[in-house]
């Protein structure tokens, strides 16, 4: 009998895969159904991605990594709220795109799993979410600046950049996407780009899979630090950055070639 090991459980249950999962796993009839079982290679791809991260410098004690539910693509899967170093597979917990809890078995929710659910739920292309409040980034939220792409690892920056400012439509905040408004509102800026940034917070990169959002993610934080570079070298003149063209090009060699960097990252990070 194949065994998985279940997404929302602490790591001690298993479902065979001859049947769904049973509808009321979620624990009562207010609670969301669960997508079915998840195999333990994924849990453990997601677990590594929050490592990698931090391992990468681009989240630190807060900072987060989702994927969309492997066979049910109303579902995200997402740790609990945890620093990202510190995550294992046994701390994945499963959400519907309302950020409901499948079965939280006591453990706590991140305050701002509403950026993954809402964008999710407005981009069905997307099966991954990185949230951060990575340094270098952070600067181009506040100034009119806008970020190009410098090299082409980062040639989804060449799509464009857009800004999130939550001051525009919920006047004074904490600054925190900690509702299903603020999330919805999140993604209508991101629209079809692959990274969005955050006025005076940080950023969200998104990617068609697990590797590759991540991939955005490290290289949002790098191409951020070579366009301060740039800019300070060229005395605050003319950027030679890629264009819109160049930028779809490479876009196209970094989706295939993206699972190198996640091989190696992987490995500095033990799994
Ligand atoms: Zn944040």
């Amino acid at each position: 009998m194949r065994l998985f090991r279940c997404a929302c459980h602490s790591g001690l249950s298993y479902w065979s895969n001859s049947a769904r999962a049973p509808a009321d796993v979620g624990g009562g009839a207010s609670l969301p159904r669960t997508g079915g079982p998840v195999d333990a290679s994924v849990l453990a791809d997601l677990a590594a991605a929050s490592r990698i991260l931090a391992d990468q410098g681009v989240v630190d004690a807060f900072g987060h990594v989702s994927m969309r539910h492997p066979h049910d693509p109303q579902r995200f899967l997402m740790s609990r709220s945890l620093a990202p170093a510190l995550v294992t597979p046994d701390d994945i917990m499963e959400y519907d795109l309302n950020c409901d809890c499948v079965d939280a078995q006591g453990r706590g929710s991140f305050l701002e799993r509403f950026i993954h659910g809402e964008i999710f739920r407005s981009r069905p292309d997307v099966m991954a979410v990185v949230h951060s409040h990575s340094p270098n980034v952070i600067p181009f939220g506040l100034v009119k600046t806008p970020m190009r792409a410098m090299f082409h690892n980062a040639a989804f920056v060449a799509r464009g950049v857009p800004v999130f400012d939550i001051r525009d439509k919920f006047g004074a905040t904490d600054m925190l996407v900690g509702n299903a408004d603020k999330g919805v509102a999140l993604a209508k800026v991101l629209d079809d780009k692959d990274i969005v940034l955050m006025r005076a917070h940080g950023s969200v990169a998104t990617g068609p899979s697990l590797p590759v959002a991540v991939f955005r993610a490290v290289y949002t934080e790098m191409n951020a630090r070579l366009q301060f570079q740039a800019a300070m070298l060229g005395g605050g003149g003319d950027i030679a950055a890629l264009d819109a063209d160049e930028g779809a090009l490479a876009d196209k060699v970094n989706l295939s070639s993206a699972s190198r960097a996640w091989d190696l990252w992987k490995r500095r990070v033990g799994f």
